[in-house]
């Protein structure tokens, strides 16, 4: 079988994946700051961490997966502030928002979200055990990581830190470093600022500290996988692997994994500095669906290339989801057992079933590589399309058709199955039932004309309402319609 191979960003090369607990995979992903909505750019790395997700659960893994909520930071205490609101009170609307935007986009939920406030003691002990270690310094009232104590600080960014200037995430507030490379793992308290009292003073954790204290409380000293966005290589997750390294002397992270930017039109990163982003609320008011936003992000290039954003992308990510569903029709409502691996591949002519699906699933173990299954999957559907056409489809071949389809919408997650439809007929069925029961009868007639316009007949018998499919109605001549 072909093993799963991943691209980890500290070797450069892409390394069969092998987790520390047989069977278990242990996964940290940075998560977004609440201070506004999270734009798509944001949203296509959190797709590419849920496409490693599905991708490991598909292997048989169970996962765990982490993802933190960063809710004290510089630009939440400001706002916060300016609104005399507390942190808390500030950020839970963007919360919210987020975990909206997660179930619109049909993102699988990790099975943790800890938010930074809630883990300020975790951090301080972190930052008690580095400072044990000698590998850190007060100034002003602030502690601060000397990187000079840390000689692999660096190997994961591929830097020379001899030459490293400031990074632009530097606290110009900061005077007191002794090198400004150095970054504050605790900020002294400012006038007006949210703080917590602690034995570090009175003050706040900087933004590094809290994805090291989260990841590790909740997956241990070394974690199987951390992901995150290209941006975050430098500094945040070399400062991670400092602080993490630093407190425990093992190895932080496995295999890191980073996903490329999102760019506009015109190749520029997205992003809120530059203000030329978008949220999944203005993809929605211009009129896309979720499923193709999702199938854009997700599909629309490696995770490894950068991705440029364009009505143009959506439009054709809305009208292969549309494909999709179409083939899942015609395929029929017929339902192989879950889990069942096609069968009776061989008699198609074409590319049979089983070998698509072998192809699928190679190319996604080669470091998750999307674009190149979904090119076998739409070479696939055009060719059975054909034979669907010809009549020649036996029963068995279309449910060794289905079961492809089915599997690769466990990664997916776009395709909108006809049972789908059969459960909204069901729930309709159901509704009409209880209006006649409280002899409702105009609301059960308008169910009954709603249901013809879905193509879909009732015969009510004394064993109950059965139903069945028939040609749809054709448009009535006065138009409109209801
Ligand atoms: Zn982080």
């Amino acid at each position: 079988m072909t093993p799963l191979r991943l691209h980890n960003t500290m070797s450069g090369q892409a390394e069969e994946f092998v987790p520390i607990e047989p069977g278990h995979v242990r996964m940290y992903t940075c998560g977004p700051t609440v201070h506004d909505y999270s734009h798509i750019g944001n949203f296509r790395t959190f797709l590419f961490e849920e496409l490693l997700r599905r991708v490991l659960l598909q292997q048989g893994y169970r996962v765990t997966q982490v993802m933190n909520l960063t809710d004290v930071e510089d630009r939440i205490i400001k706002k916060a502030g300016e609104r005399g609101q507390t942190i808390d009170e500030f950020t839970e609307q963007y919360v919210e928002a987020f975990f909206e935007d997660l179930d619109m986009l049909r993102i699988q939920r990790a099975e943790h979200y800890p938010r930074a406030t809630q883990h300020i003691f975790e951090m301080v002990s972190l930052i008690e055990r580095l400072t044990e270690n000698g590998h850190t310094y007060v100034a002003d009232g602030s502690t601060y990581f000397r990187i000079s104590s840390f000689p692999r600080y660096g190997a994961l960014a591929h830097l020379d830190v001899s030459g490293l200037k400031a990074g632009a995430r530097v606290d110009v507030d900061e005077y007191g470093k002794d090198d400004p490379r150095d970054f504050a793992l605790w900020k002294a308290r400012k006038p007006g600022e949210q703080s917590w009292e602690t034995p570090l003073g009175v003050g706040r954790p900087g933004w590094h500290i809290e994805c090291s204290a989260m990841s590790m409380q909740y997956l241990g000293e070394t974690l199987d996988i951390h992901a995150g966005g290209v941006d975050l290589i430098f500094p945040h997750h070399e400062d991670e692997i400092a602080q993490s390294e630093g407190a425990t002397g093992k190895p932080f992270v496995r295999y890191w994994l980073h996903a490329q930017h999102l760019q506009d039109s015109t190749g520029e990163k997205m992003s809120k500095r530059l203000k030329n982003f978008s949220t999944v609320r203005d993809l929605l008011a211009e009129g896309y669906t979720p499923r193709a936003i999702r199938y854009a992000l997700l599909t629309g290039a490696h995770y490894r290339s950068p991705l440029a954003f364009s009505p143009e992308l959506l439009k054709a990510a809305d009208s292969a989801v549309k494909r999709l569903d179409e083939f899942a029709v015609r395929l029929g409502p017929m339902t192989p057992h879950p889990g069942t691996p096609p069968q009776g591949g061989r008699e198609i002519q074409g590319i049979p079933p089983t070998e698509v699906l072998q192809r699928w699933d190679d190319a996604l173990k080669d470091d998750l590589n999307l674009p190149a299954a979904i090119g076998h999957l739409f070479e696939f559907i055009k060719t059975f399309n054909a034979r669907l056409e010809s009549g020649k489809a036996t029963p068995a071949e279309r449910a060794a058709a289905m079961a492809m389809l089915r599997h690769a919408n466990r990664i997916l997650d776009v395709i909108e199955f006809p049972e789908a439809v059969d459960a909204e007929v069901e729930k309709l069925i159901a509704e009409r039932q209880a209006a006649r029961d409280r002899r409702d009868f105009a609301r059960s007639d308008e169910i009954r004309q709603q249901l013809l316009r879905m193509g879909i007949q009732l015969d009510d018998t004394k064993d109950g309402t059965r139903w069945k499919r028939v040609p749809l109605p054709s448009p009535s001549p006065r138009g409109g319609g209801s």
